[in-house]
């Protein structure tokens, strides 16, 4: 019986019940997301339409089907749903998909599918509201700390069990590799979070990123901590780099757009769509000026919505002008959960 539960014939089967199990937890998500900030519970009351106030029903309520069915949209009110919930829901079942690919038929799967789903709220209320809650990030540890116990005695699969510095395979090892890398990945966070508020006399990370860290090293131990932080700074850079270019574009046409005219062919419109413009300048439609292209609305969605979480968080936390860090590190250790042995080998020349 266990054979032909293990079957690998089967195996593409239980991936694709992963996987839509993984849609319908992302829904989950999408509620634990939008509650625990707000301090509500996550199992009481069911959901509901935020406009209208509308009980949500069952077949409104599945994954993936329902927001596409609805376009989107409240039943009853027609008020528009984020996309973030269908985002959330699919990211969601595509890591269940992943980890259940990657880890298989052992103890690591379930437990770092949870880790998956940690790491998921993690980043969305720290892009909402500059929080990681302590439900993540402490019970989220504690959570690890068992887990890494139980490694001691299955460790196959787990990261924790090969890990550095506790190599030996005692059933102890994967249980001291976490508590070091606990130990180890947060306060490496907080020094660098003190020498960084000394450096730019601002604070550079947050004590949520502290804690995160926390989870990252009993999760994945110290070596992966390091990793982690490598990548999520390189990813950061990369997104920061690529946000100030769209927006110094998007000024840059702003003010062609500003001095030229509308692209339009009656200059009242012109004056009506741009006041800053000069009237005289305005009337002066150049009529070279190439029509707007499909690939300049696609970039000026993309511009709008970065404008539109930007003015968001400003709004939310005055003063405050960067983007949080955790979303970062989330992702960075999602690549370093499947790929960070990869990396290591490659690292030390052991293939
Ligand atoms: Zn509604």
């Amino acid at each position: 019986m266990g054979d032909s539960f293990f079957s690998p014939d089967l195996f593409y089967v239980y991936l694709g019940i992963v996987t839509c199990v993984g849609f319908f937890f992302g829904s989950f998500l999408n509620v634990c997301i939008y509650r625990i900030p707000a301090g509500l519970s996550i199992v009481l009351p069911g959901s509901h339409c935020l406009s209208c106030g509308t009980p949500i029903r069952w077949y409104d309520n599945i994954p993936l089907l329902s927001y596409l069915h609805l376009r989107g949209k409240c039943r009853y009110c027609g008020s528009v749903f984020s996309v973030r919930y269908f985002i959330v829901e699919l990211l969601t079942g595509v890591l269940f998909g992943l980890t259940f690919f990657h880890f298989r038929y052992t103890l690591a799967t379930p437990v770092y599918i949870v880790f998956v789903c940690l790491l998921i709220v993690a980043t969305f209320t720290d892009l909402d509201h500059w929080i990681i809650p302590d439900g993540v990030t402490i019970y989220g540890t504690l959570f690890a700390l068992v887990a890494a116990f139980l490694a001691g005695f299955y460790p196959k699969g787990f990261v924790i069990a090969g890990a550095w510095p506790f190599y030996q395979g005692a059933f102890y090892s994967p249980l001291a590799n976490a508590l070091t890398g606990a130990a180890a990945g947060a306060l490496l966070i907080y020094a660098i979070g003190v020498a960084g508020s000394v450096a730019f006399r601002k604070e550079a990370m947050g004590f949520g990123d502290v804690k995160l860290f926390l989870l990252l090293g009993a999760m994945l131990g110290v070596m992966n901590c390091v990793y982690v932080l490598t990548l999520a700074s390189c990813i950061g850079s990369l997104v920061g780099g690529a946000m100030i270019l769209v927006r110094k574009v998007s000024e840059h046409r702003a003010r062609r757009r500003g001095r030229s005219g509308d692209t339009g062919d009656n200059a009242n419109k012109c004056g009506k769509g741009h006041e800053q413009a000069d009237a005289g300048i305005c009337e002066q439609v150049d009529s070279t000026q190439p029509q707007p292209t499909q690939e300049d609305e696609i970039f000026q969605k993309i511009v709008s919505a970065y404008q539109t979480v930007g003015a968001k968080t400003k709004a939310a936390l005055p003063g405050v002008h960067h983007i949080p860090f955790g979303p970062y590190i989330a992702v960075a250790a999602i690549i370093v959960l499947y790929l960070g042995e990869r990396i290591h080998n490659y690292l030390f020349g052991m293939w």
